[in-house]
């Protein structure tokens, strides 16, 4: 299963709010087994969140919104997700009942707009907050608020999943350059992938589907290097 993220705000933009959301995504779903394939910015405008999300639902198995719920007038998600669907926002009566049932609240109490979702869509409870969240065919749309979004997101975690990937990290005490020619015999000789990470040493990381592969990759690289002495 593959996977883009986007993530809606001005304020992301700007630089104001640090982009804490995506690298969490990324993070979980990658632990899940799923390729993140693309991670986008977009700000609170409903012609571009529905571009962005119409070409990636085409293009992934699913698409991870965050950012913009609720009624307030720069939240404008939801009206960009119905956009990309070609559908309306319309007030959704399973969302109100469970806010009045769980979150205490009447009719009256909520801003209109607060439970207004696609068409259509499957409603996610805010357990954390207020604006319901919604899954619509394989875009699910969850809170900008961290702590929102990490809880709702774990209400449909299960329906991310992937081949389990096994990794390994190999040091090499050489600078990178050096080592381009034992990285590409690497790449080539087992069913892999490797990523270079430079820093004070270079950090081989050996991913794969396949255990054994990964781990006749990782012996493979270590047999050859410079390897990082310790301190202790
Ligand atoms: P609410 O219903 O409370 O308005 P929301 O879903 O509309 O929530 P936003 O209005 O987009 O969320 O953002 C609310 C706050 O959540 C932001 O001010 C910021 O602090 C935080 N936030 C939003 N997006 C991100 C993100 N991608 N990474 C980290 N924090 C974020
Ligand atoms: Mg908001």
């Amino acid at each position: 299963m593959n996977a883009a993220v986007v993530t809606v705000g001005d304020e992301l933009l700007s630089g104001d709010t640090t982009n804490t959301n995506a690298t969490w995504l990324c993070d979980e779903l990658d632990a899940r087994g799923v390729d993140v394939e693309r991670v986008t910015v977009v700000p609170d405008r409903v012609t571009d969140i529905a571009r962005v999300v119409n070409g990636y639902r085409a293009e992934y198995d699913a698409v991870v919104v965050t950012g913009g719920l609720g009624p307030t007038h720069d939240d404008v998600t939801m009206d960009g997700v119905a956009a990309a669907f070609g559908r309306d926002v319309v007030e959704h009566e399973e969302a109100l009942e469970w806010l009045e049932e769980h979150g205490g609240y009447t009719r009256d109490d909520l801003t209109e707009g607060t439970a207004h979702l696609p068409a259509g869509a499957r409603v996610l409870h805010n357990e954390v907050g207020v604006a319901p969240g919604a899954v619509v065919g394989s875009v699910y749309v969850l809170p900008g608020v961290p702590d929102e979004m990490t809880a709702m997101f774990g209400s449909v975690a299960d329906e991310f999943s992937g081949a389990k990937k096994h990794i390994e990290v190999v040091e090499a005490d050489e600078p990178e350059s050096a080592l381009l020619d034992r990285l590409a015999a690497l790449q080539e000789e087992f069913d892999v992938s490797v990523g270079s990470y430079p820093g004070d040493y270079v950090r081989v990381k050996i991913t794969g589907t396949d255990e054994d592969a990964v781990a006749a990759a990782a012996g493979w690289l270590e047999a050859r290097v410079d390897p990082v002495e310790s301190n202790s």
